[in-house]
């Protein structure tokens, strides 16, 4: 067979690597202008497609069947070839009926937030109702606004239908959840960061906070059972929520100067078949001076801002693996950057054998009072701490031990 995803721009898309998990057929990406989208869908060398932005719903007009959830929803994000007829489905909808059973939330008499009212949006509206919800959608124009979205500060469950936060603009929310007391789940359709800040302010609120992944992989196999027309065994959404994860998460090293970052991390790099990146070099790089000559010409605060900067850059990345200055956990604002995709590895060296050759700013400090005074911060930052004393190739194995068991 031959599928693939039809939509506009594509850019980075997970489907291919998606589809190679859940069956063998060939899987390409079909970008399509708006005038040529009929004559594609018409005479397309394909026998299936997956829909993406801007065609879930322009697509409609040009298919022979759609089934009764693609009616439903007005809206197809798969079509089948079958017998010379091109039949749409919508398997968005099964992926949010996964999602929510995934969640563990309970929405039956529950009020729930649908925020924005496009496509997606539909889909999880009538989920939850099915599940017996009070569903209230959330619009930036209509009867209920982010103006007046206090009079819900009942809700216990708040599902984002919206773009807001997601990859590259990320690092905004499209409300304070400080508004709502009785929330008891946050869901947010978006998967790129893993934590948008939606997510992440939920989290500090200990409740459930999910992201869209499981929804993606979950339509995905729904949409290749269509395709093949086979049903596929086991627990192959967690499979594919799994690789994804490993391949998306970033791998943050945090530690004391000279504690083994930069060796640690490109050995890590080239056992995982991420990309190594070094902080430092990216704020030489960017401030176009050696970090010693910022220090020393502009001042350290000069220097975290350019450091803040580089988190910015990276941080929102996906699957790199970040080595960075001993001093960057000395700023909370660099915490929600680097854990929106990443894990946070604290490498620990005693400080008698911290490396100071080539380290101008090692020698002249006290490092044992640098320890002390930064010691709380890196345990703040850290999701995993990590001895690196002895043989270097022992951290690396420790290191990617935790990471896999937490996927
Ligand atoms: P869409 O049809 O473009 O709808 C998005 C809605 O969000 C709009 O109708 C709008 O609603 C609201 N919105 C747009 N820009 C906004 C802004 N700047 N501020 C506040 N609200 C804004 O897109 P969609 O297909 O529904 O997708 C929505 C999100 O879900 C996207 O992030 C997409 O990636 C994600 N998604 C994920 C999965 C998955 O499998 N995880 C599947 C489908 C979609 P109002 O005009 O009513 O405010």
């Amino acid at each position: 067979m031959k599928c693939g995803l039809l939509g506009r721009k594509l850019g980075h898309s997970y489907s291919p690597a998606i589809h190679a998990l859940l069956g063998d057929y060939e899987y390409d990406l079909y970008e399509v202008e708006p005038e040529n989208l009929e004559d594609f869908l018409r005479n397309g060398d394909f026998d299936g497609l997956n829909v993406t932005i801007p065609y879930k719903q322009t697509v409609i007009p040009h298919l022979d069947e759609l089934t009764s959830v693609a009616k439903e929803l007005g809206a197809v994000n798969t079509i089948l070839r079958k017998n010379g007829k091109l039949i749409g489905t919508n398997t968005d909808y099964f992926g949010f009926h996964s999602m929510i059973a995934k969640s563990g939330l309970s929405p039956a008499g529950k009020k729930c937030l649908v925020l924005g009212s496009g496509g997606a949006s539909k889909v999880v509206q009538t989920v939850l109702q099915e599940y017996g919800a009070d569903v209230i959608v959330i619009s930036r124009t209509g009867e209920n606004s982010y103006h007046n979205i206090a009079i819900h500060s009942d809700a216990a469950i708040l599902v984002n239908a919206t773009p807001v936060g997601m990859y590259p603009n990320t690092g905004t929310s499209p409300v304070d959840l400080d508004l709502f007391p009785n929330l008891e789940g946050v869901l947010d359709l978006i998967y790129n960061p893993a934590r948008t800040k939606l997510l992440m302010d939920a989290e500090n609120r200990s409740i459930v906070a999910m992201n869209g992944l499981w929804m993606l992989a979950a339509q995905a196999k729904c949409a290749a059972e269509y395709f093949t027309g086979m049903p596929i065994p086991g627990d192959i959404t967690g499979q594919i929520h799994a690789d994804i994860k490993r391949r998306s998460e970033n791998i943050i090293l945090i530690g004391m100067p000279g504690c083994g970052k930069s060796t640690v991390g490109k050995l890590l790099a080239a056992k995982t078949g991420k990309l190594f990146v070094d902080a430092d070099a990216e704020i030489e790089k960017m401030a176009k001076k050696t970090i010693p000559r910022i220090f020393a010409e502009d001042g350290e605060p000069v220097f975290r801002n350019w450091e803040t900067q580089v988190m910015e850059k990276l941080g929102k990345e996906s699957g790199l693996v970040i080595a960075t200055g001993g001093g960057c956990v000395t700023m909370e604002r660099n915490y929600p950057l680097l854990h929106q995709n990443g894990r946070i590895f604290w490498l620990q060296r005693d400080v008698e054998n911290l490396a100071t050759d080539g380290r101008p700013l090692s020698q002249n400090i006290d490092l044992k009072e640098m320890y002390e005074s930064r010691k709380a911060m890196y345990q703040r930052f850290s999701d995993h701490e990590i001895d690196n004393n002895g043989d270097v190739h022992a951290a690396v194995t420790e290191i990617i031990t935790k990471w896999r068991c937490c996927i």
